[in-house]
């Protein structure tokens, strides 16, 4: 990382001194620090965020090193730091270092890290002060209104009130609260809003046997008071939260000062999630995601910089929280892919990420999941990780039965179907016995493909190289890629050709239609992301579920999360071969952890459980494991697998996606990298190559993949290797280390 110095000179700096230099790294994505001058007045340290001007902009900054200014850089070519904030929280050391380390890791400019830790810069205005009413103590002659006798006589409880709760309680608007405050009628007392979640309580809960069991086992890792990584491996539906729930209290009982972060995949931050919190401890957690209000992660921010909030439940990216004092982390749905984001600034693996963040803090770090990773899976079993098992599930629950839908052998009754006759019957018997089904295929929308049976066009998106998936309810043709859309043309765009256009394929929409046409008194909901777009609207749909407003759900992947429904006994999944496709080095791992996840959703309390799998792939690896509800057998061929190939985890990976406008300039550049690419023995280079998506908003996509023995610096030999060559300023570079998609 190189210092470099700032040209613009600002003048009238008095009050310079110029002992100290600061290296100050700002939240942009420049990997480097910038120097700024101590003023002799300010009290600073490493650590605190500060603000300074740059680029004639103020911006925030942390203090990131201190030294003595020695003179080699000229006064005149420094600014002083403009401005230390009151009561600031640190950035602490142990933050600072994880910001370092994932930098470096992820060949993310340093600044760009930072960023993801200083993500809400509200955390440094000035809070505006909540104002409470209370009664006066003086006297007054004043005439009174109804409204205003009636707003003392609620007062006179000599309680303070918000002047929403008072105007609310007294019958009148908050205009009437203010002016009697104005005139002295009201006393007011100013207080800001307190830290969420800083003094959770556990309460008692019985556990089973099995659980206890459990839990001790993951107690006796934290009592190491070390660093060390548990897996807890228990089958859908065993209470894993419940196991580690207890986990939590133990920590926030043990050390008054520990703060806990429990990381969950975005779409299972379920309010079920958050009740179940609250019963257990009395408290709601501080929660963490993309849509919590500016005000609310204000809150958290400084709560957790400040030590003071316990706990946080949140996405992936609550692990770039300042914590104090972080003591334990627990990342449930361990296996999820969501955990790896793409997109955004630096790429990374939120669980890697997480377990690297618990080894800077020397704490403890517990992977939850009833379907492991196969990385996680290889850890356990070379010793690195200890694993805690539970075998069964909570309260006498069975788990499901599995049954094969073979489709060469019964395909559905005509053409223009998906379902097959005996998942029909079933369908129908499940409705008649009361009970709810859940028929899953992770396709939004109504059809995949539009094609014109004239001249054979396939609707495709004009920007990427992908088709236009038709959304009935919408009447709609949208790229699910860049969100391009268009109403459903009446001809063909091609050949003009009129009613010409034939929907091909099913998504969840065209299931719903399907199943109404042959159950028509059956009561349907569809749960997929473009429908229920808001949280709110999920949530009103989860309970609907709950309250026996629905029959037949038919889902996306939306349904395999962390989802407890306890009159589901019937799960159909329509395509189950769905996803085993195209060369992703992960595919069959996905699909069975998908599919199992789904499966899991039914039969969790006393009455048994059924899963069909409509198949033309009967006897794949992945279908004969989850019909023996047993993965060992699976995962032991697909870890030899990456074993003889030397993919990961046994050996390395890099993605390198360079993409552009410009495709001629694309393609020399890239043919000018393949000639210069480094040629080591342990090293294999492949591309450079079209991406699957060749083309996303435009932009043409080249790939590299990089593979190296477990040994080599890949980040060095990547770094090595871009340094040769300048690359245009057309052209970006995306570096993806344990790249996780292929397209
Ligand atoms: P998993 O995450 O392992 O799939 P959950 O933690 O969702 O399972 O638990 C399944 C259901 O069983 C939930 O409704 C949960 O509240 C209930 N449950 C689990 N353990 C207990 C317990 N010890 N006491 C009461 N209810 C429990
Ligand atoms: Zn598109």
């Amino acid at each position: 990382m190189k210092n470099s110095t700032l040209v613009n000179f600002d003048e009238a700096q008095e009050n310079l001194s110029g002992d100290l230099l600061s290296s100050v790294l700002l939240p942009i994505p420049v990997d480097k620090t910038y120097n700024y001058i101590i003023p002799n007045n300010m009290n600073i340290s490493i650590g605190d965020t500060i603000e300074v001007n740059f680029a004639n902009r103020k911006s925030l900054g942390v203090i990131w090193d201190i030294n003595k200014n020695n003179g080699s850089i000229p006064q005149n070519k420094l600014k002083p730091i403009a401005k230390a904030f009151d009561n600031c929280p640190q950035i602490n050391k142990t933050t600072r270092d994880f910001i370092t380390w994932v930098a470096k890791y992820t060949m993310s400019p340093l600044g760009q890290v930072l960023k993801m830790s200083l993500s809400t810069p509200e955390a440094f205005a000035e809070e505006k002060p909540i104002i409470l009413y209370k009664k006066s103590s003086k006297n007054h002659d004043i005439k009174l209104s109804t409204s205003r006798k009636n707003v003392l006589k609620i007062i006179e409880d000599n309680k303070l009130y918000t002047a929403t709760e008072l105007a609310n309680k007294a019958g009148c608007g908050t205009a009437v609260i203010k002016a009697m405050a104005e005139k002295h009628l009201l006393e007011t007392e100013e207080t800001s809003a307190p830290a969420p979640c800083t003094n959770p309580e556990h309460q008692e809960i019985e556990l089973s046997n099995d659980q206890m069991q459990a839990a001790t086992g993951l107690i006796q890792q934290i009592n190491k008071q070390e660093h060390n990584v548990t897996l807890l491996d228990g089958v859908t539906g065993s209470g894993k939260t419940e196991v580690y729930f207890e986990a939590i209290s133990k920590v926030l009982a043990s050390d008054k000062d520990a703060q806990i972060l429990v990381l969950l995949p975005e779409i299972a931050l379920s309010q079920q999630f958050f009740d179940r919190f609250q019963t257990r401890f009395n408290e709601a957690p501080a929660v963490w995601h993309s849509a919590v209000s500016k005000t609310k992660k204000r809150k958290i921010w400084r709560g957790v910089a400040e030590g003071k909030t316990r706990v946080v439940v949140g996405a992936r990216s609550a692990l770039f929280l300042p914590f104090k004092n972080l003591k334990l982390t627990i990342i449930d749905e361990e296996h999820d892919p969501s955990y790896k984001q793409e997109d955004g600034g630096a790429i990374y693996h939120a669980r890697d990420m997480a377990i690297v963040r618990a080894k800077i803090e020397n704490a403890p770090i517990i992977l939850v999941s009833a379907t492991p990773a196969l990385e996680t899976i290889v850890n356990v079993r070379q010793g690195k990780y200890k694993s805690v098992i539970l075998a069964g599930r909570y309260g006498g629950a069975s788990m499901p039965d599995t049954h094969m839908i073979n489709m060469r052998e019964t395909p559905p009754p005509t053409r223009l179907s998906f379902l097959s006759s005996k998942l029909r019957q079933v369908l129908t018997e499940t409705l008649e016995a009361e009970e709810q089904s859940l028929l899953f295929l992770n396709r939004r929308g109504y059809a995949p493909l539009t094609l014109c049976r004239t001249c054979g066009h396939r609707l495709e998106c004009p920007s990427c190289t992908a088709w236009l998936v038709n959304h009935r309810s919408s009447n709609r043709l949208q790229c699910h890629h860049c969100g391009y859309g268009m109403i459903m043309p009446k001809k063909c765009p091609e050949c003009e050709a009129e009613d010409s256009l034939a929907l091909c394929g099913p998504g969840v929409e065209r299931l719903e239609e399907e199943v109404q046409s042959f159950l028509p008194e059956a009561r349907t909901l569809i749960l997929s992301s473009d429908i229920l777009t808001s949280e709110t609207a999920l949530n009103l749909a989860l309970q609907k579920i709950h309250d026996r407003e629905v029959d037949i759900i038919i889902g996306t992947q939306l349904v395999a999360k962390g989802h407890h429904f306890p009159l589901l006994t019937c799960v159909g999944i329509v395509d189950a071969d769905l996803g085993l496709g195209g060369g992703d080095l992960r595919a069959t791992e996905r699909t069975y952890q998908l599919l199992h996840q789904v499966s899991g959703r039914a039969g969790r309390e006393e009455k048994q459980g059924n899963v069909y799998l409509q198949s033309y792939m009967h006897d794949h690896p992945v279908m004969e494991a989850l019909l023996a509800g047993d993965s060992d057998e699976f995962m032991d061929i697909e870890i030899e697998g990456r074993k003889q190939s030397n993919m990961p985890p046994f050996g390395k990976l890099a993605g390198l996606i360079l993409s552009s406008k410009n495709e001629r300039l694309l393609n020399d550049f890239c043919s000018h990298l393949a000639r210069t690419a480094p040629r080591y023995e342990q090293t294999t280079i492949l591309g450079p190559a079209p991406a699957p998506m060749a083309i996303i908003r435009d932009q043409h996509r080249r790939r590299f993949l990089i593979k190296t023995e477990k040994s080599i610096n890949i980040q060095k030999l990547i770094s090595k290797w871009l340094s040769l060559s300048k690359c245009p300023s057309q052209i970006r570079i995306k570096i993806d280390i344990d790249p996780y998609n292929f397209l």
